[in-house]
Order: C-alpha cells, then sequence, then structure tokens
C-alpha cells in the first residue's frame, strides 16, 4: 500500500510534507511550525506518529516542542549534535521504517554539515510505487540550496549523488522556490528546450496556487543547471558570463552557485 504524501503550507514558501498511510498515521518532515501541522491533522482526523528532520535550521526544526507537547512521538533527524529533540540519530548507511516503508538515509552535506536526505526505493509492485526522496534544502525543483555550512566541492558531490538516484524518483523538496529557480535557469541555459516547457507548465500551476513539487529527478536532470554541469552550452553561457574558462563540472557548479548568489 503507497503512503499519501501531501504538502502543508508554513511560512512564506516553506512545506511540510505529510506522509500518511490508511491507518491515520503521520509522519511530517521538517516542520518548522507547529501550528499548520496541528490544523492540519485536526482537519484530516490524522494522528501525529513521526517526525524526520532534514537539517538544523529554525524553519525545519521550530515546530518540534509544540508538535512533541502535543503527542510524543519518534524524532529522527541527522547525528551532528544541532538538534536536542531527536531521539533517533542517523548517519550515511541507515535504513529506517516509516509507516511500514523503508527509507534510506543519506549524508548530502552543503547547504549545512548536518544535512542528511531520506530516500525510499520504491516497490516494483504493479501498483503506482516509485521510489520517493525527501531532500529538504539539498536539491531544489530547478535548483539548489545555498552553500551556508559547506563548501562547492562538498555540495557539487552531494547534489552528483542525488543525480544518481532513479529518473524515476519523485522529488520533494522544503521550499517552494521553482519559479525564480527556473528564472534563473533559463538565463543560465537559454538553449534548453525542456527548461522552457518546464517554465511555461510551473508558472500555470501556480498561477492556480498549486504546488509546483514533488518534482522527478529525470526532469531535475533534464532542466536543473546544477545537475547540468556537463553540458557544453551551459558551460558555454556560464563562461562567458563570468568571463572566465571553466574546465569542469565542478568549476561551472561553483560559478553558477556564485551567480545565484548575486541574482
Ligand atoms: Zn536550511
Amino acid at each position: 500500500m503507497a503512503l499519501t504524501i501531501t504538502p502543508i503550507p508554513a511560512f512564506n514558501d516553506n512545506y511540510i510534507w505529510a506522509l500518511h498511510n490508511a491507518e491515520g498515521q503521520v509522519y511530517v518532515v521538517d516542520p518548522g511550525d507547529a501550528n499548520p501541522v496541528k490544523a492540519w491533522l485536526a482537519q484530516s482526523r490524522l494522528t501525529l506518529a513521526g517526525i524526520l528532520i532534514t537539517h538544523h535550521h529554525k524553519d525545519h526544526t521550530g515546530g518540534l516542542d509544540d508538535l512533541l507537547a502535543l503527542v510524543p512521538v519518534p524524532v529522527y533527524g541527522p547525528a551532528g549534535g544541532h538538534i536536542r529533540q531527536l531521539d533517533h540519530l542517523l548517519q550515511e548507511g541507515d535504513r529506517i521504517t516509516v509507516l511500514g516503508h523503508a527509507f534510506d538515509v543519506m549524508e548530502t552535506p552543503g547547504h549545512t554539515l548536518d544535512h542528511i536526505v531520506y530516500f525510499h526505493p520504491g516497490q516494483d509492485d504493479g501498483a503506482d510505487h516509485p521510489p520517493l526522496l525527501f531532500c529538504g534544502d539539498t536539491l531544489f525543483a530547478g535548483g539548489c540550496g545555498r552553500i551556508f555550512e559547506g563548501d562547492p566541492p562538498m555540495m557539487y558531490n552531494s547534489l552528483q549523488r542525488l543525480a544518481a538516484l532513479p529518473g524515476t524518483t519523485r522529488v520533494f523538496c522544503a521550499h517552494e522556490y521553482t519559479l525564480a529557480n527556473l528564472a534563473f535557469a533559463t538565463a543560465a541555459d537559454p538553449d534548453n528546450d525542456a527548461l522552457a516547457q518546464r517554465q511555461v507548465s510551473e508558472r500555470s500551476k501556480r498561477d492556480r496556487q498549486r504546488p509546483t513539487l514533488p518534482s522527478t529527478m529525470s526532469l531535475e536532470l533534464r532542466t536543473n543547471p546544477f545537475l547540468r554541469c556537463h553540458s557544453p552550452s551551459l558551460q558555454a553561457t556560464v563562461q562567458q558570463r563570468v568571463s572566465q574558462k571553466l574546465d569542469t563540472g565542478l568549476e561551472l557548479f561553483t560559478a553558477l552557485r556564485r551567480l545565484k548568489d548575486q541574482s
């Protein structure tokens, strides 16, 4: 039985992803604010059963105390020493079970040093049961997280690992940054037809107040410049913009991330 996954909007542009099963049990990912989660639980008559955390930033953890006061549930997150409410400390290679579904933990440092992601490999059971990735602030639709604590090689490596996951993987990011990311992406990769098409379709979702997420890994591989640092046309455009020769994927990634930070 597949999980149902619902976005609970929080703050200006966060999504707290809720994973629920047919028995009405819920796990939430990165509850930065307890109030929208509580309201959603009450309205949908579901019971909180656990919490997953990707990294220590306040907009991903700020709701923990209030939710745990309401109902004490297990809290899984990175063993980085920053998050005192965790009772399951996770690291690379760990496997946890969420509502009967196995999730693998991958360390993806860069945005923060403690950043982890949760990957469910999916099942070939004939039902709609694709791989799932909860990637916090590492990978965004059409973009990637800012590098606050790590360095470009670290972030580049983390993103390369995510890019190697199956193309059918549903990608659940923690922010609705898609349109701004795609505007930047189009300037950097103007000849990419898949990107131009995506911009139209995502804009129409936002016009109807719908989330652009989840994405899929195959769509990211075709349209997200931070996963396309092997592309000669992207390389040519970015080299011209920074007036510098960028010989490796890492050099291109580093220049691209710097341009995005300045945009
Ligand atoms: Zn963050």
